[in-house]
C-alpha cells in the first residue's frame, strides 16, 4: 500500500455530520459498512443498529462512504440515546395505521460482500447495492455479494 494520504475534505464534514454514532476514540472493527452518499444520521443509526442486532460478535463498524473511512462506530455508540431535541421522534413506519409514510424503509438487510480470492477472508458490508461501488478487496479486487451469509 502506498504512504501517500489522500485528505478528502468530505470526510470532515461526514465526521461532523455522523459524531453522535462515532466514538472518536475507537480503533478496533469487525465489519465494515458502506453508507449511500447523501445517508443522514437517523439513517446510518438504524443501519448500525440493523448490523448489531444481527451479529452479536461484532462490537465495533467501521463506516464507509465513497470508499472512504468516515469512522468507527461502537456497539455503545450506535446505541447512544439519540435525544428528543432537534430530531424528530422515531416512528415506526407500521405503527400508524396501514398509512404509509414516504422516505426509506426503517428495516434495513445488510449486503454481505465476501472476496472470491482463494483461501482469503475478506468481507464487507454495504447497505445498498450498487455495481459501480462494490467494496474491493485490498489484494484481490472486487468482491462479490455472499448471499449464504447474508443474515
Ligand atoms: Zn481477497
Amino acid at each position: 500500500m502506498s504512504e501517500v494520504v489522500v485528505v478528502d475534505s468530505r470526510v470532515g464534514v461526514w465526521r461532523e455530520q455522523f459524531e453522535d454514532v462515532l466514538d472518536a476514540g475507537a480503533t478496533d472493527y469487525e465489519a465494515v459498512l458502506d453508507v449511500e452518499l447523501g445517508e443522514n444520521l437517523p439513517g446510518l443509526r438504524r443501519e448500525l443498529r440493523a448490523v448489531y442486532r444481527r451479529r452479536s460478535n461484532v462490537n465495533g463498524i467501521l463506516v464507509r462512504m465513497d470508499h472512504l473511512d468516515v469512522g468507527i462506530a461502537t456497539r455503545a455508540s450506535a446505541d447512544r440515546d439519540a435525544g428528543t431535541a432537534g430530531e424528530a421522534a422515531t416512528v415506526d413506519p407500521g405503527s400508524s395505521d396501514g398509512a404509509t409514510l414516504p422516505g426509506r424503509p426503517g428495516e434495513y438487510r445488510p449486503v454481505v460482500f465476501a472476496c472470491a480470492g482463494t483461501g482469503c477472508a475478506a468481507k464487507s458490508l454495504a447497505s445498498f447495492y450498487d455495481e459501480r461501488t462494490a467494496p474491493r478487496c485490498p489484494e484481490h479486487g472486487r468482491m462479490a455479494v455472499n448471499l449464504a451469509a447474508m443474515p
